[in-house]
Formats: C-alpha cells, sequence, structure tokens
C-alpha cells in the first residue's frame, strides 16, 4: 500500500486509463495522480491529467488493478513496485 503524498490519508491504487493503457497511481480520497513520463515520476491531479490527454475527468475512464498489495505502508518514493507491469 503505497501512502498519497497528496493528502497523506489514503492510499494510491494502481489503475490503466482506458483510452491509452497508461499505468498510473490513483488516490481514493483527493484524486492525486502518480504516473511516469519521459521515465521521470510525476505528480499530478485527476482533473489535470485527464485534460491533458483530451479526455473527461471521470473515474469511469479508469480501471483500476487489483494487484494483492502487502499492507505494509510504502511512500512512493521508496516503493519498488509503483507501477505494476500486467499481463504476467
Ligand atoms: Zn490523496
Amino acid at each position: 500500500m503505497i501512502l498519497c503524498p497528496g493528502c497523506f490519508v489514503d492510499y494510491l491504487l494502481p489503475a490503466i486509463v482506458n483510452q491509452t493503457q497508461e499505468i498510473i497511481r490513483i488516490c481514493n480520497e483527493c484524486n492525486c495522480i502518480v504516473y511516469q513520463k519521459d521515465g521521470c515520476i510525476k505528480t499530478t491531479n485527476l482533473t489535470t491529467f485527464m485534460e491533458e490527454r483530451g479526455l473527461p475527468d471521470l473515474w469511469s475512464e479508469l480501471t483500476l488493478l487489483d494487484i494483492g498489495e502487502t499492507a505494509e505502508e510504502e511512500t512512493y518514493e521508496n516503493t519498488k513496485n509503483l507501477f505494476p507491469t500486467i499481463g504476467e
């Protein structure tokens, strides 16, 4: 479980953006998004992220991934599993 860097209350859930197939992390509490671009980790929010892609800022545009995370609390800077690989 990766603690949200936006609100420090909830956790960042892994998800896929349906239209772009990007793997991101999103917070259920504050809509903070952590994503990867050009090898860098970036943080933004759902509205900005979706606007940049010309998509509506709706959770229905995302598919949450169930990767069976441990209950151990991590920060997004320290985790090794920020963006899980899928289809393995
Ligand atoms: Zn949050």
